[in-house]
């Protein structure tokens, strides 16, 4: 017998079908004596549409009323999935982020777990139940639904393995693992049996929606592994875990490209110690993620500091910035949303070197510019336009002979 926690995402519950097929699986582990809990997304295209309601009514919503909003997505297929379990006669029982004692802090839409109080659930399994947990959601202090961020049920299901101390945790999503490259982009990426943590974190930051990043984070702090794979057949899937040497032979494990970047230019502000800082203060203070920064050197007393952010908070830097530029001197911001991000990441980039090199040439072979650049121990990501990033994710792909099995 082993404790299992399974989450199933937005497409493999897109239907009352798929809820019938997902409980057939939920019910084979169950009747091999495993205790299992299972974190269920709302049905494919769900929360989107929840989304485009709200700003149909208003153009910048509250992330309280979102949050409220949001959450009912999930509500609806924990209750299926239980319903659909007790149709095939497995005694089940769902709960909501809130009842299953899922603690957050208090950033709406983008909360962070703080606690969960597992008792209930443990309660339950002991008495034979599967437990159904729905993904994405949690409570704050003050007894207000939150939300974990875009992807969250994936925090949920590591979390929960992580506070159940799961033997198993398996992502069930609708492909048969982690690809080289995103398996509709890049038509001749390859399944990967294993990944290390550090590398599918970075992937996951970059674009790779299969996992949320921050599901990884977790997974990593409180050594979680976990295997993602599919719910439409029973292939093996990819085992996410620490790094382990031979990991390193290869320079790059894989290619991500984020279309849901924005680049903003904030510019003329005075070339002085304080102005980034308070630039990116304001940012911080109204919960904006700043990924890539470029700041050009300063010509006779003004900069340019250029950064992207994700497209979905635009406006909100608008916002925050307006009223800090006459404290920085001025200035103006300019927002350009055509742009998207390609990165190529893998743990053997700390002993190789050239890889920057080859990836910029396979770029200028096909007359591709390079707007922005950064990198990491283990990453290198360039900001190019839109319409050429999945021409340059395969690009990347073939030069560094992920194509090859
Ligand atoms: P779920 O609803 O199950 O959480 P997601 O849509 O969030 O599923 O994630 C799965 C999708 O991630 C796949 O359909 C695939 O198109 C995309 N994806 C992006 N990069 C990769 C990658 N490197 N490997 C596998 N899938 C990827
Ligand atoms: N339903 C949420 C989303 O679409 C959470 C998830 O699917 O993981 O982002
Ligand atoms: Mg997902």
């Amino acid at each position: 017998m082993a404790r299992i926690v399974q989450k199933y995402g937005g497409t493999s519950v897109g239907d009352v079908e798929r809820i019938k097929k997902v409980a057939e699986r939920i019910k084979a582990s169950r009747d091999e004596g495993n205790e299992l809990v299972v974190v269920v997304s709302a049905r494919a295209g769900v929360t989107n549409e929840l989304i485009a309601r709200a700003k149909a009514l208003s153009p910048n919503p509250s992330d309280r009323e979102l949050d409220q909003l949001l959450v009912i997505g999930e509500q609806e297929t924990i209750a299926l999935t239980a319903i659909a379990l007790q149709g095939v006669s497995v005694d089940a029982v769902s709960y909501t982020g809130a009842q299953a004692g899922i603690f957050t802090d208090k950033v709406h839409t983008k909360a962070k777990i703080k606690t969960i109080n597992a008792k209930a659930i443990e309660k339950d399994l002991t008495a034979g139940r599967v437990v159904i947990v729905a993904g994405f959601q949690g409570i704050n202090e003050e007894g207000q639904a939150t939300t974990l961020g875009r992807g969250g049920s994936d925090l949920t299901a590591i979390a929960l393995a992580a506070a159940l101390k799961a033997d198993k945790c398996e992502i069930y999503t609708d492909v048969d693992g982690v690809y080289t490259a995103d398996p509709r982009v890049v038509k001749t990426a390859k399944k990967l049996e294993e990944i290390s943590y550090d590398e599918m974190l970075e992937l996951a930051s970059s674009g790779s929606k299969v996992m949320q990043s921050r599901s990884v984070e977790f997974a990593k702090k409180y050594g979680v592994v976990f295997e993602v794979r599919s719910s439409f057949n029973h292939n093996p899937g990819t085992i996410v875990k620490e790094e382990v040497e031979y990991m390193e032979r290869v320079v790059v494990r894989g290619v991500a490209v984020d279309k849901d970047q924005a680049k903003v230019v904030v510019s003329n502000i005075l070339d002085k110690p304080g102005s980034a800082a308070r630039v990116f203060r304001a940012l911080s203070d109204a919960n904006v993620v700043v990924d890539m920064i470029v700041q050009n050197v300063g010509r006779q007393g003004v900069a340019n500091l250029t950064f992207t952010v994700p497209r979905t908070d635009t406006q909100k830097a608008q916002r925050a910035l307006q009223p800090i530029l006459a404290e920085v001197g001025g200035g103006t911001v300019t927002i350009e949303e055509t742009i998207a991000k390609l990165s190529v990441v893998g743990v053997g980039m700390k002993t190789h070197s050239g890889v920057a090199a080859q990836l910029f040439q396979s770029l200028a072979d096909a007359g591709i510019n390079i707007e922005m650049i950064s990198t990491s121990e283990i990453k290198i990501s360039v900001v190019l336009e839109q319409t050429r990033v999945d021409e340059a994710a395969r690009l990347a792909h073939a030069a560094f002979n992920l194509d090859q099995a």
